[in-house]
């Protein structure tokens, strides 16, 4: 809206034969064209100067030849604003998709008239955000947007409807084309299968509070797990899914090259396991804890009282995990040297064991908070415990399912990272890091539920 063009003027269109109602200035020269703002008012039919015609069009009276005889437009007065007119009383938008949003001022007379400025507020941002695309669809669910302006007020109700679509990717983040995909919502049972770019998508509407079934079945020579994800209908849209390999290739350290068959269940028995799910209330699917990609490399402040030797030594343990994980994974920090909160390694209570590692994490699984509490100093030479520690402060649980440095305890336990170990960690890291950066719901938790879909 551009009120700086005659405000309170309406332009009627040319030839017009009301020339003795002209009372305000209009100046136009030849060939220079004026449309109506806004496009939509009542007038269409855009003013043109004749080009026979240099002079403007003044103030004058009716009964003024010059003017009246060949009028080019005819300007009228009008009144204040009194009612805004949305573009539609109601849209129906998918999720994702936008519309654009416009208002008109209509005057008591129910001509359109310039407003001096407008502003969309929606009243449920989670369904329908306003932006400067106009309104976009969130979440399915109905919700209302309310334009004021000139102290009036006008709403528009937006529908946004449930869908079934998603993507399916692999732990590196790449498409799977060809898997089929079953949806199962009340009665309705579709077979689908993705594109080149993993995307699939349910043309049937579905009913908004439905609960919603998919089943991802890769082929068979893809050595991918098949998965199951379960989300009510105003979840639908976003079921992008990650499919765990059925074999990992340990990539760098002493198991460089080693394949480790991946069973899912074997990370997250009944009671925990290796892997340590979070269940976010707000989010479909159960994430894996452990350390955004953000705060990667760990902050590790080891406390001023213990040992010049045994801190080096922990140092050394710290830097063989790396090598053995083939991942960058700490850095010493300062007391104070201004980064984010660092994990402290220092000398506490333990409860009679060696070590211990506290860890808190937020929703999505993130790791945000962690120490290390040691018995006494000397424990930090001890390469086993400590490794057995940095495992814990990755986020993962004790382990009973393979051999593994973070078995809960007693003799069998092999006192080192194992190709296991090795493989289920850089596997989980990178599956956390492309669940967050494909906004991915779901990978263990429904590689877990996966039953495939082969009759
Ligand atoms: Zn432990």
């Amino acid at each position: 809206m551009r009120p700086s063009l005659l405000p309170l003027l309406l332009i009627a269109a040319c030839d017009a034969p009301h020339a003795s109602r002209l009372s305000r200035a209009l100046a136009l020269r030849a060939g220079q064209s004026f449309h109506a703002v806004p496009p939509e008012s009542a007038v269409r039919a855009p003013v043109r100067a004749r080009p026979t015609r240099d002079a403007a069009i003044g103030e004058r009276a009716a009964g003024e030849s010059s003017v009246a005889a060949a009028p080019v437009a005819t300007v009228v007065p009008l009144g204040p604003p009194q009612v805004l007119v949305a573009f539609a009383d109601s849209v129906v938008l998918a999720p994702g998709d936008s519309s654009p949003l416009s208002v008109s001022a209509l005057d008591g007379s129910g001509r359109v008239v310039p407003l001096a400025s407008v502003r969309w507020r929606s009243l449920s941002p989670r369904v329908a955000e306003v932006g400067p695309w106009g309104v976009r669809g969130g979440r399915a669910g109905q919700a209302t947007l309310v334009a004021e302006g000139d102290g009036l007020a006008t709403r528009v109700d937006v529908i946004v409807r449930a869908m079934v679509r998603g993507r399916v990717l692999d732990v590196d983040g790449a498409p799977v084309a060809g898997a089929r995909v079953r949806v199962e919502t009340g009665a309705l049972r579709r077979d689908l299968v993705t594109d080149a770019s993993g995307r699939f998508a349910l043309d049937d509407a579905i009913a908004a509070d439905a609960g919603v079934r998919v089943d991802v079945e890769p082929a068979a020579t893809a050595a991918l797990h098949a998965a199951t994800a379960r989300v009510f209908a105003d979840d639908a849209d976003r079921l992008n899914v990650v499919l765990l390999p059925t074999d990992w290739r340990v990539r760098g350290g002493r198991y460089d090259g080693t394949m480790v068959p991946l069973q899912p269940s074997a990370a997250v028995p009944r009671g925990g396991g290796f892997a340590r799910m979070h269940d976010s209330p707000s989010e479909p699917g159960a994430r894996v804890v452990g350390w955004p990609t953000s705060r990667l490399p760990i902050r590790l402040a080891t406390a001023a009282d213990l040992s010049s030797l045994d801190t080096a030594a922990f140092w050394a343990t710290a830097r063989a995990v790396e090598r053995d994980l083939g991942m960058r994974l700490f850095v010493p920090a300062g007391a104070d040297d201004g980064g984010p909160r660092a994990v402290e390694v220092r000398v506490g209570p333990t409860g009679g064991a060696d070590a211990v590692t506290h860890a808190s994490w937020a929703a999505g699984g993130d790791v945000d908070d962690a120490e290390i509490v040691l018995s006494a100093s000397s424990v930090l030479r001890e390469r086993g415990v400590v490794a057995h520690e940095l495992l814990h402060l990755l986020g993962f649980g004790h382990n009973s399912a393979w051999p593994s440095v973070v078995s809960p305890g007693g003799s069998r336990a092999p006192g080192w990272l194992t190709a296991e170990d090795v493989a289920w960690t850089q596997l989980l890291y990178r599956l956390r890091e492309t669940q967050a950066r494909e906004r991915a719901p779901f990978g263990l938790g429904a590689a877990i539920a996966g039953t495939g879909t082969r009759d």
